[in-house]
């Protein structure tokens, strides 16, 4: 019944479409509001045809629609098991294992302890400026944020000593993995998880992936802004080898140019963070929802970063990783990684990565 109601939900109402003749592949786009807190588009060129292959029915549209309830229900897994606010029956997800820090390991899905695993990696390779144990500390913001939002007169910071005593159960050598028997313990009674830097990415990567050895070969999927390409789009010269033109938001939202810029990319990875995406004010003061992981407070180094790599689930830690981390250093780590990225410092200058402004549009 659940399948039924959110086919029905994109087939009526989401799904547009657009061509320039009747005979080539038309643009579909989909739309869901329900996963990870963000909207998620897919888009998709999809022709009317005689056979019926991979997710082709004979209607363009039909063929479309199917992919995108598919893709639709891959993501909504991964959501449900990376959830750290929301139980789901028969599921032991982030939340759980939060819930049970310090009384007992939980058993997952390999699916998180793949997420947890990586995450760790990210942690060590970022010398600990990306910290996914520090849910403590991540609470008392989000919790400031969410009120100050909703009752802006009375927004007011968490105080240093909350923070700083949340600090001290922020121990990623506390965050227990036993893959072998599948579970995860966190064995400090005031500790939590918060994959909210790398859970998007890490899902839509996942999901990518699957939707590859499925034989997908042409999809845009956005995210919440994580955008992930399987190959290029189609254009009457290239058929599908022609690249997605991605829009680079410029921070400063007071401009009347909404993008910096766009890139090009062929089934790559498009990332950005920035300070205008989640904040509260407090004395005319906007605060943001990274991190320092030294200080305890937003970052203070950028508006945006951007990273482009092959790997969505990289992209995204690295957005919050490279925003803890000083320009110079910061380049350094990227050229590590083997990636590109731009960073927009708060004057509105942009440091590039040597590969990035070959993938800018002309
Ligand atoms: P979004 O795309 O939802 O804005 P980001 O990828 O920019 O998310 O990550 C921001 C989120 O990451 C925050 O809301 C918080 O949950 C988490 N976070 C913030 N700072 C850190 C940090 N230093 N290390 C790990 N996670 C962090
Ligand atoms: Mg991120």
């Amino acid at each position: 019944m659940k399948k039924l109601v959110a086919f029905f939900l994109i087939i009526s109402i989401l799904i547009s479409a657009s061509s320039c003749s009747a005979s080539e592949p038309k643009r579909y786009q989909a739309e869901f509001l329900t996963l990870f807190d963000t909207v998620t588009r897919i888009v998709g060129y999809y022709e009317s045809v005689p056979d019926t292959s991979y997710y082709k029915t004979k209607d363009g549209k039909e063929s479309f629609s199917l992919l995108a309830q598919s893709v639709h229900d891959k993501l909504e897994e991964y959501h449900q098991l990376y959830d750290i606010y929301n139980d789901y029956d028969g599921i032991n997800n982030i939340k759980t294992i939060n819930d049970n820090a310090g009384i007992k390991p939980v058993k997952v899905d390999s699916r998180i302890i793949d997420l947890l695993e990586f995450s760790k990696e990210m942690y060590e390779s970022s010398d600990g400026v990306f910290n996914i144990a520090m849910g403590a500390v991540l609470m008392l913001w989000h919790d400031a944020r969410v009120a100050g939002v909703e009752d802006p007169g009375n927004a007011s910071l968490p105080s240093m000593t909350d923070l700083e005593e949340a600090a001290k159960h922020c121990d990623i050598k506390n965050l227990i993995i036993d893959r072998e028997a599948s579970t995860v313990y966190l064995s400090d009674l005031k500790m939590s998880l918060d994959v909210g830097a790398v859970a998007k990415g890490y899902a839509t990567e996942q999901v990518a992936r699957e939707l590859e050895v499925e034989g997908a070969s042409s999809l845009l999927i956005s995210v919440g802004g994580n955008v992930r390409a399987i190959g290029g789009k189609y254009s009457k010269s290239s058929s599908f080898d022609e690249p997605w033109n991605i829009g680079i938001q410029n921070p400063d939202k007071s401009s009347e140019k909404t993008d910096l810029f766009s890139v090009n990319i062929l089934g790559m990875s498009v990332v950005t963070s920035g300070i205008y995406e989640r904040y509260f004010t407090v004395n005319g003061k906007q605060y943001h929802h990274i991190i320092d992981t030294k200080t305890l407070m937003p970052s203070e180094y950028y508006a945006s970063l951007t990273v482009i790599c092959d790997d969505s689930g990289l992209a995204d830690a690295l957005t919050t990783a490279l925003f803890n981390i000083p320009i110079e250093k910061a380049k350094e780590k990227a050229k590590s990684f083997d990636i590109e990225a731009c960073w927009v410092l708060h004057d509105g200058t942009t440091v590039f990565t040597d590969g990035f402004e070959d993938l800018i549009k002309k």
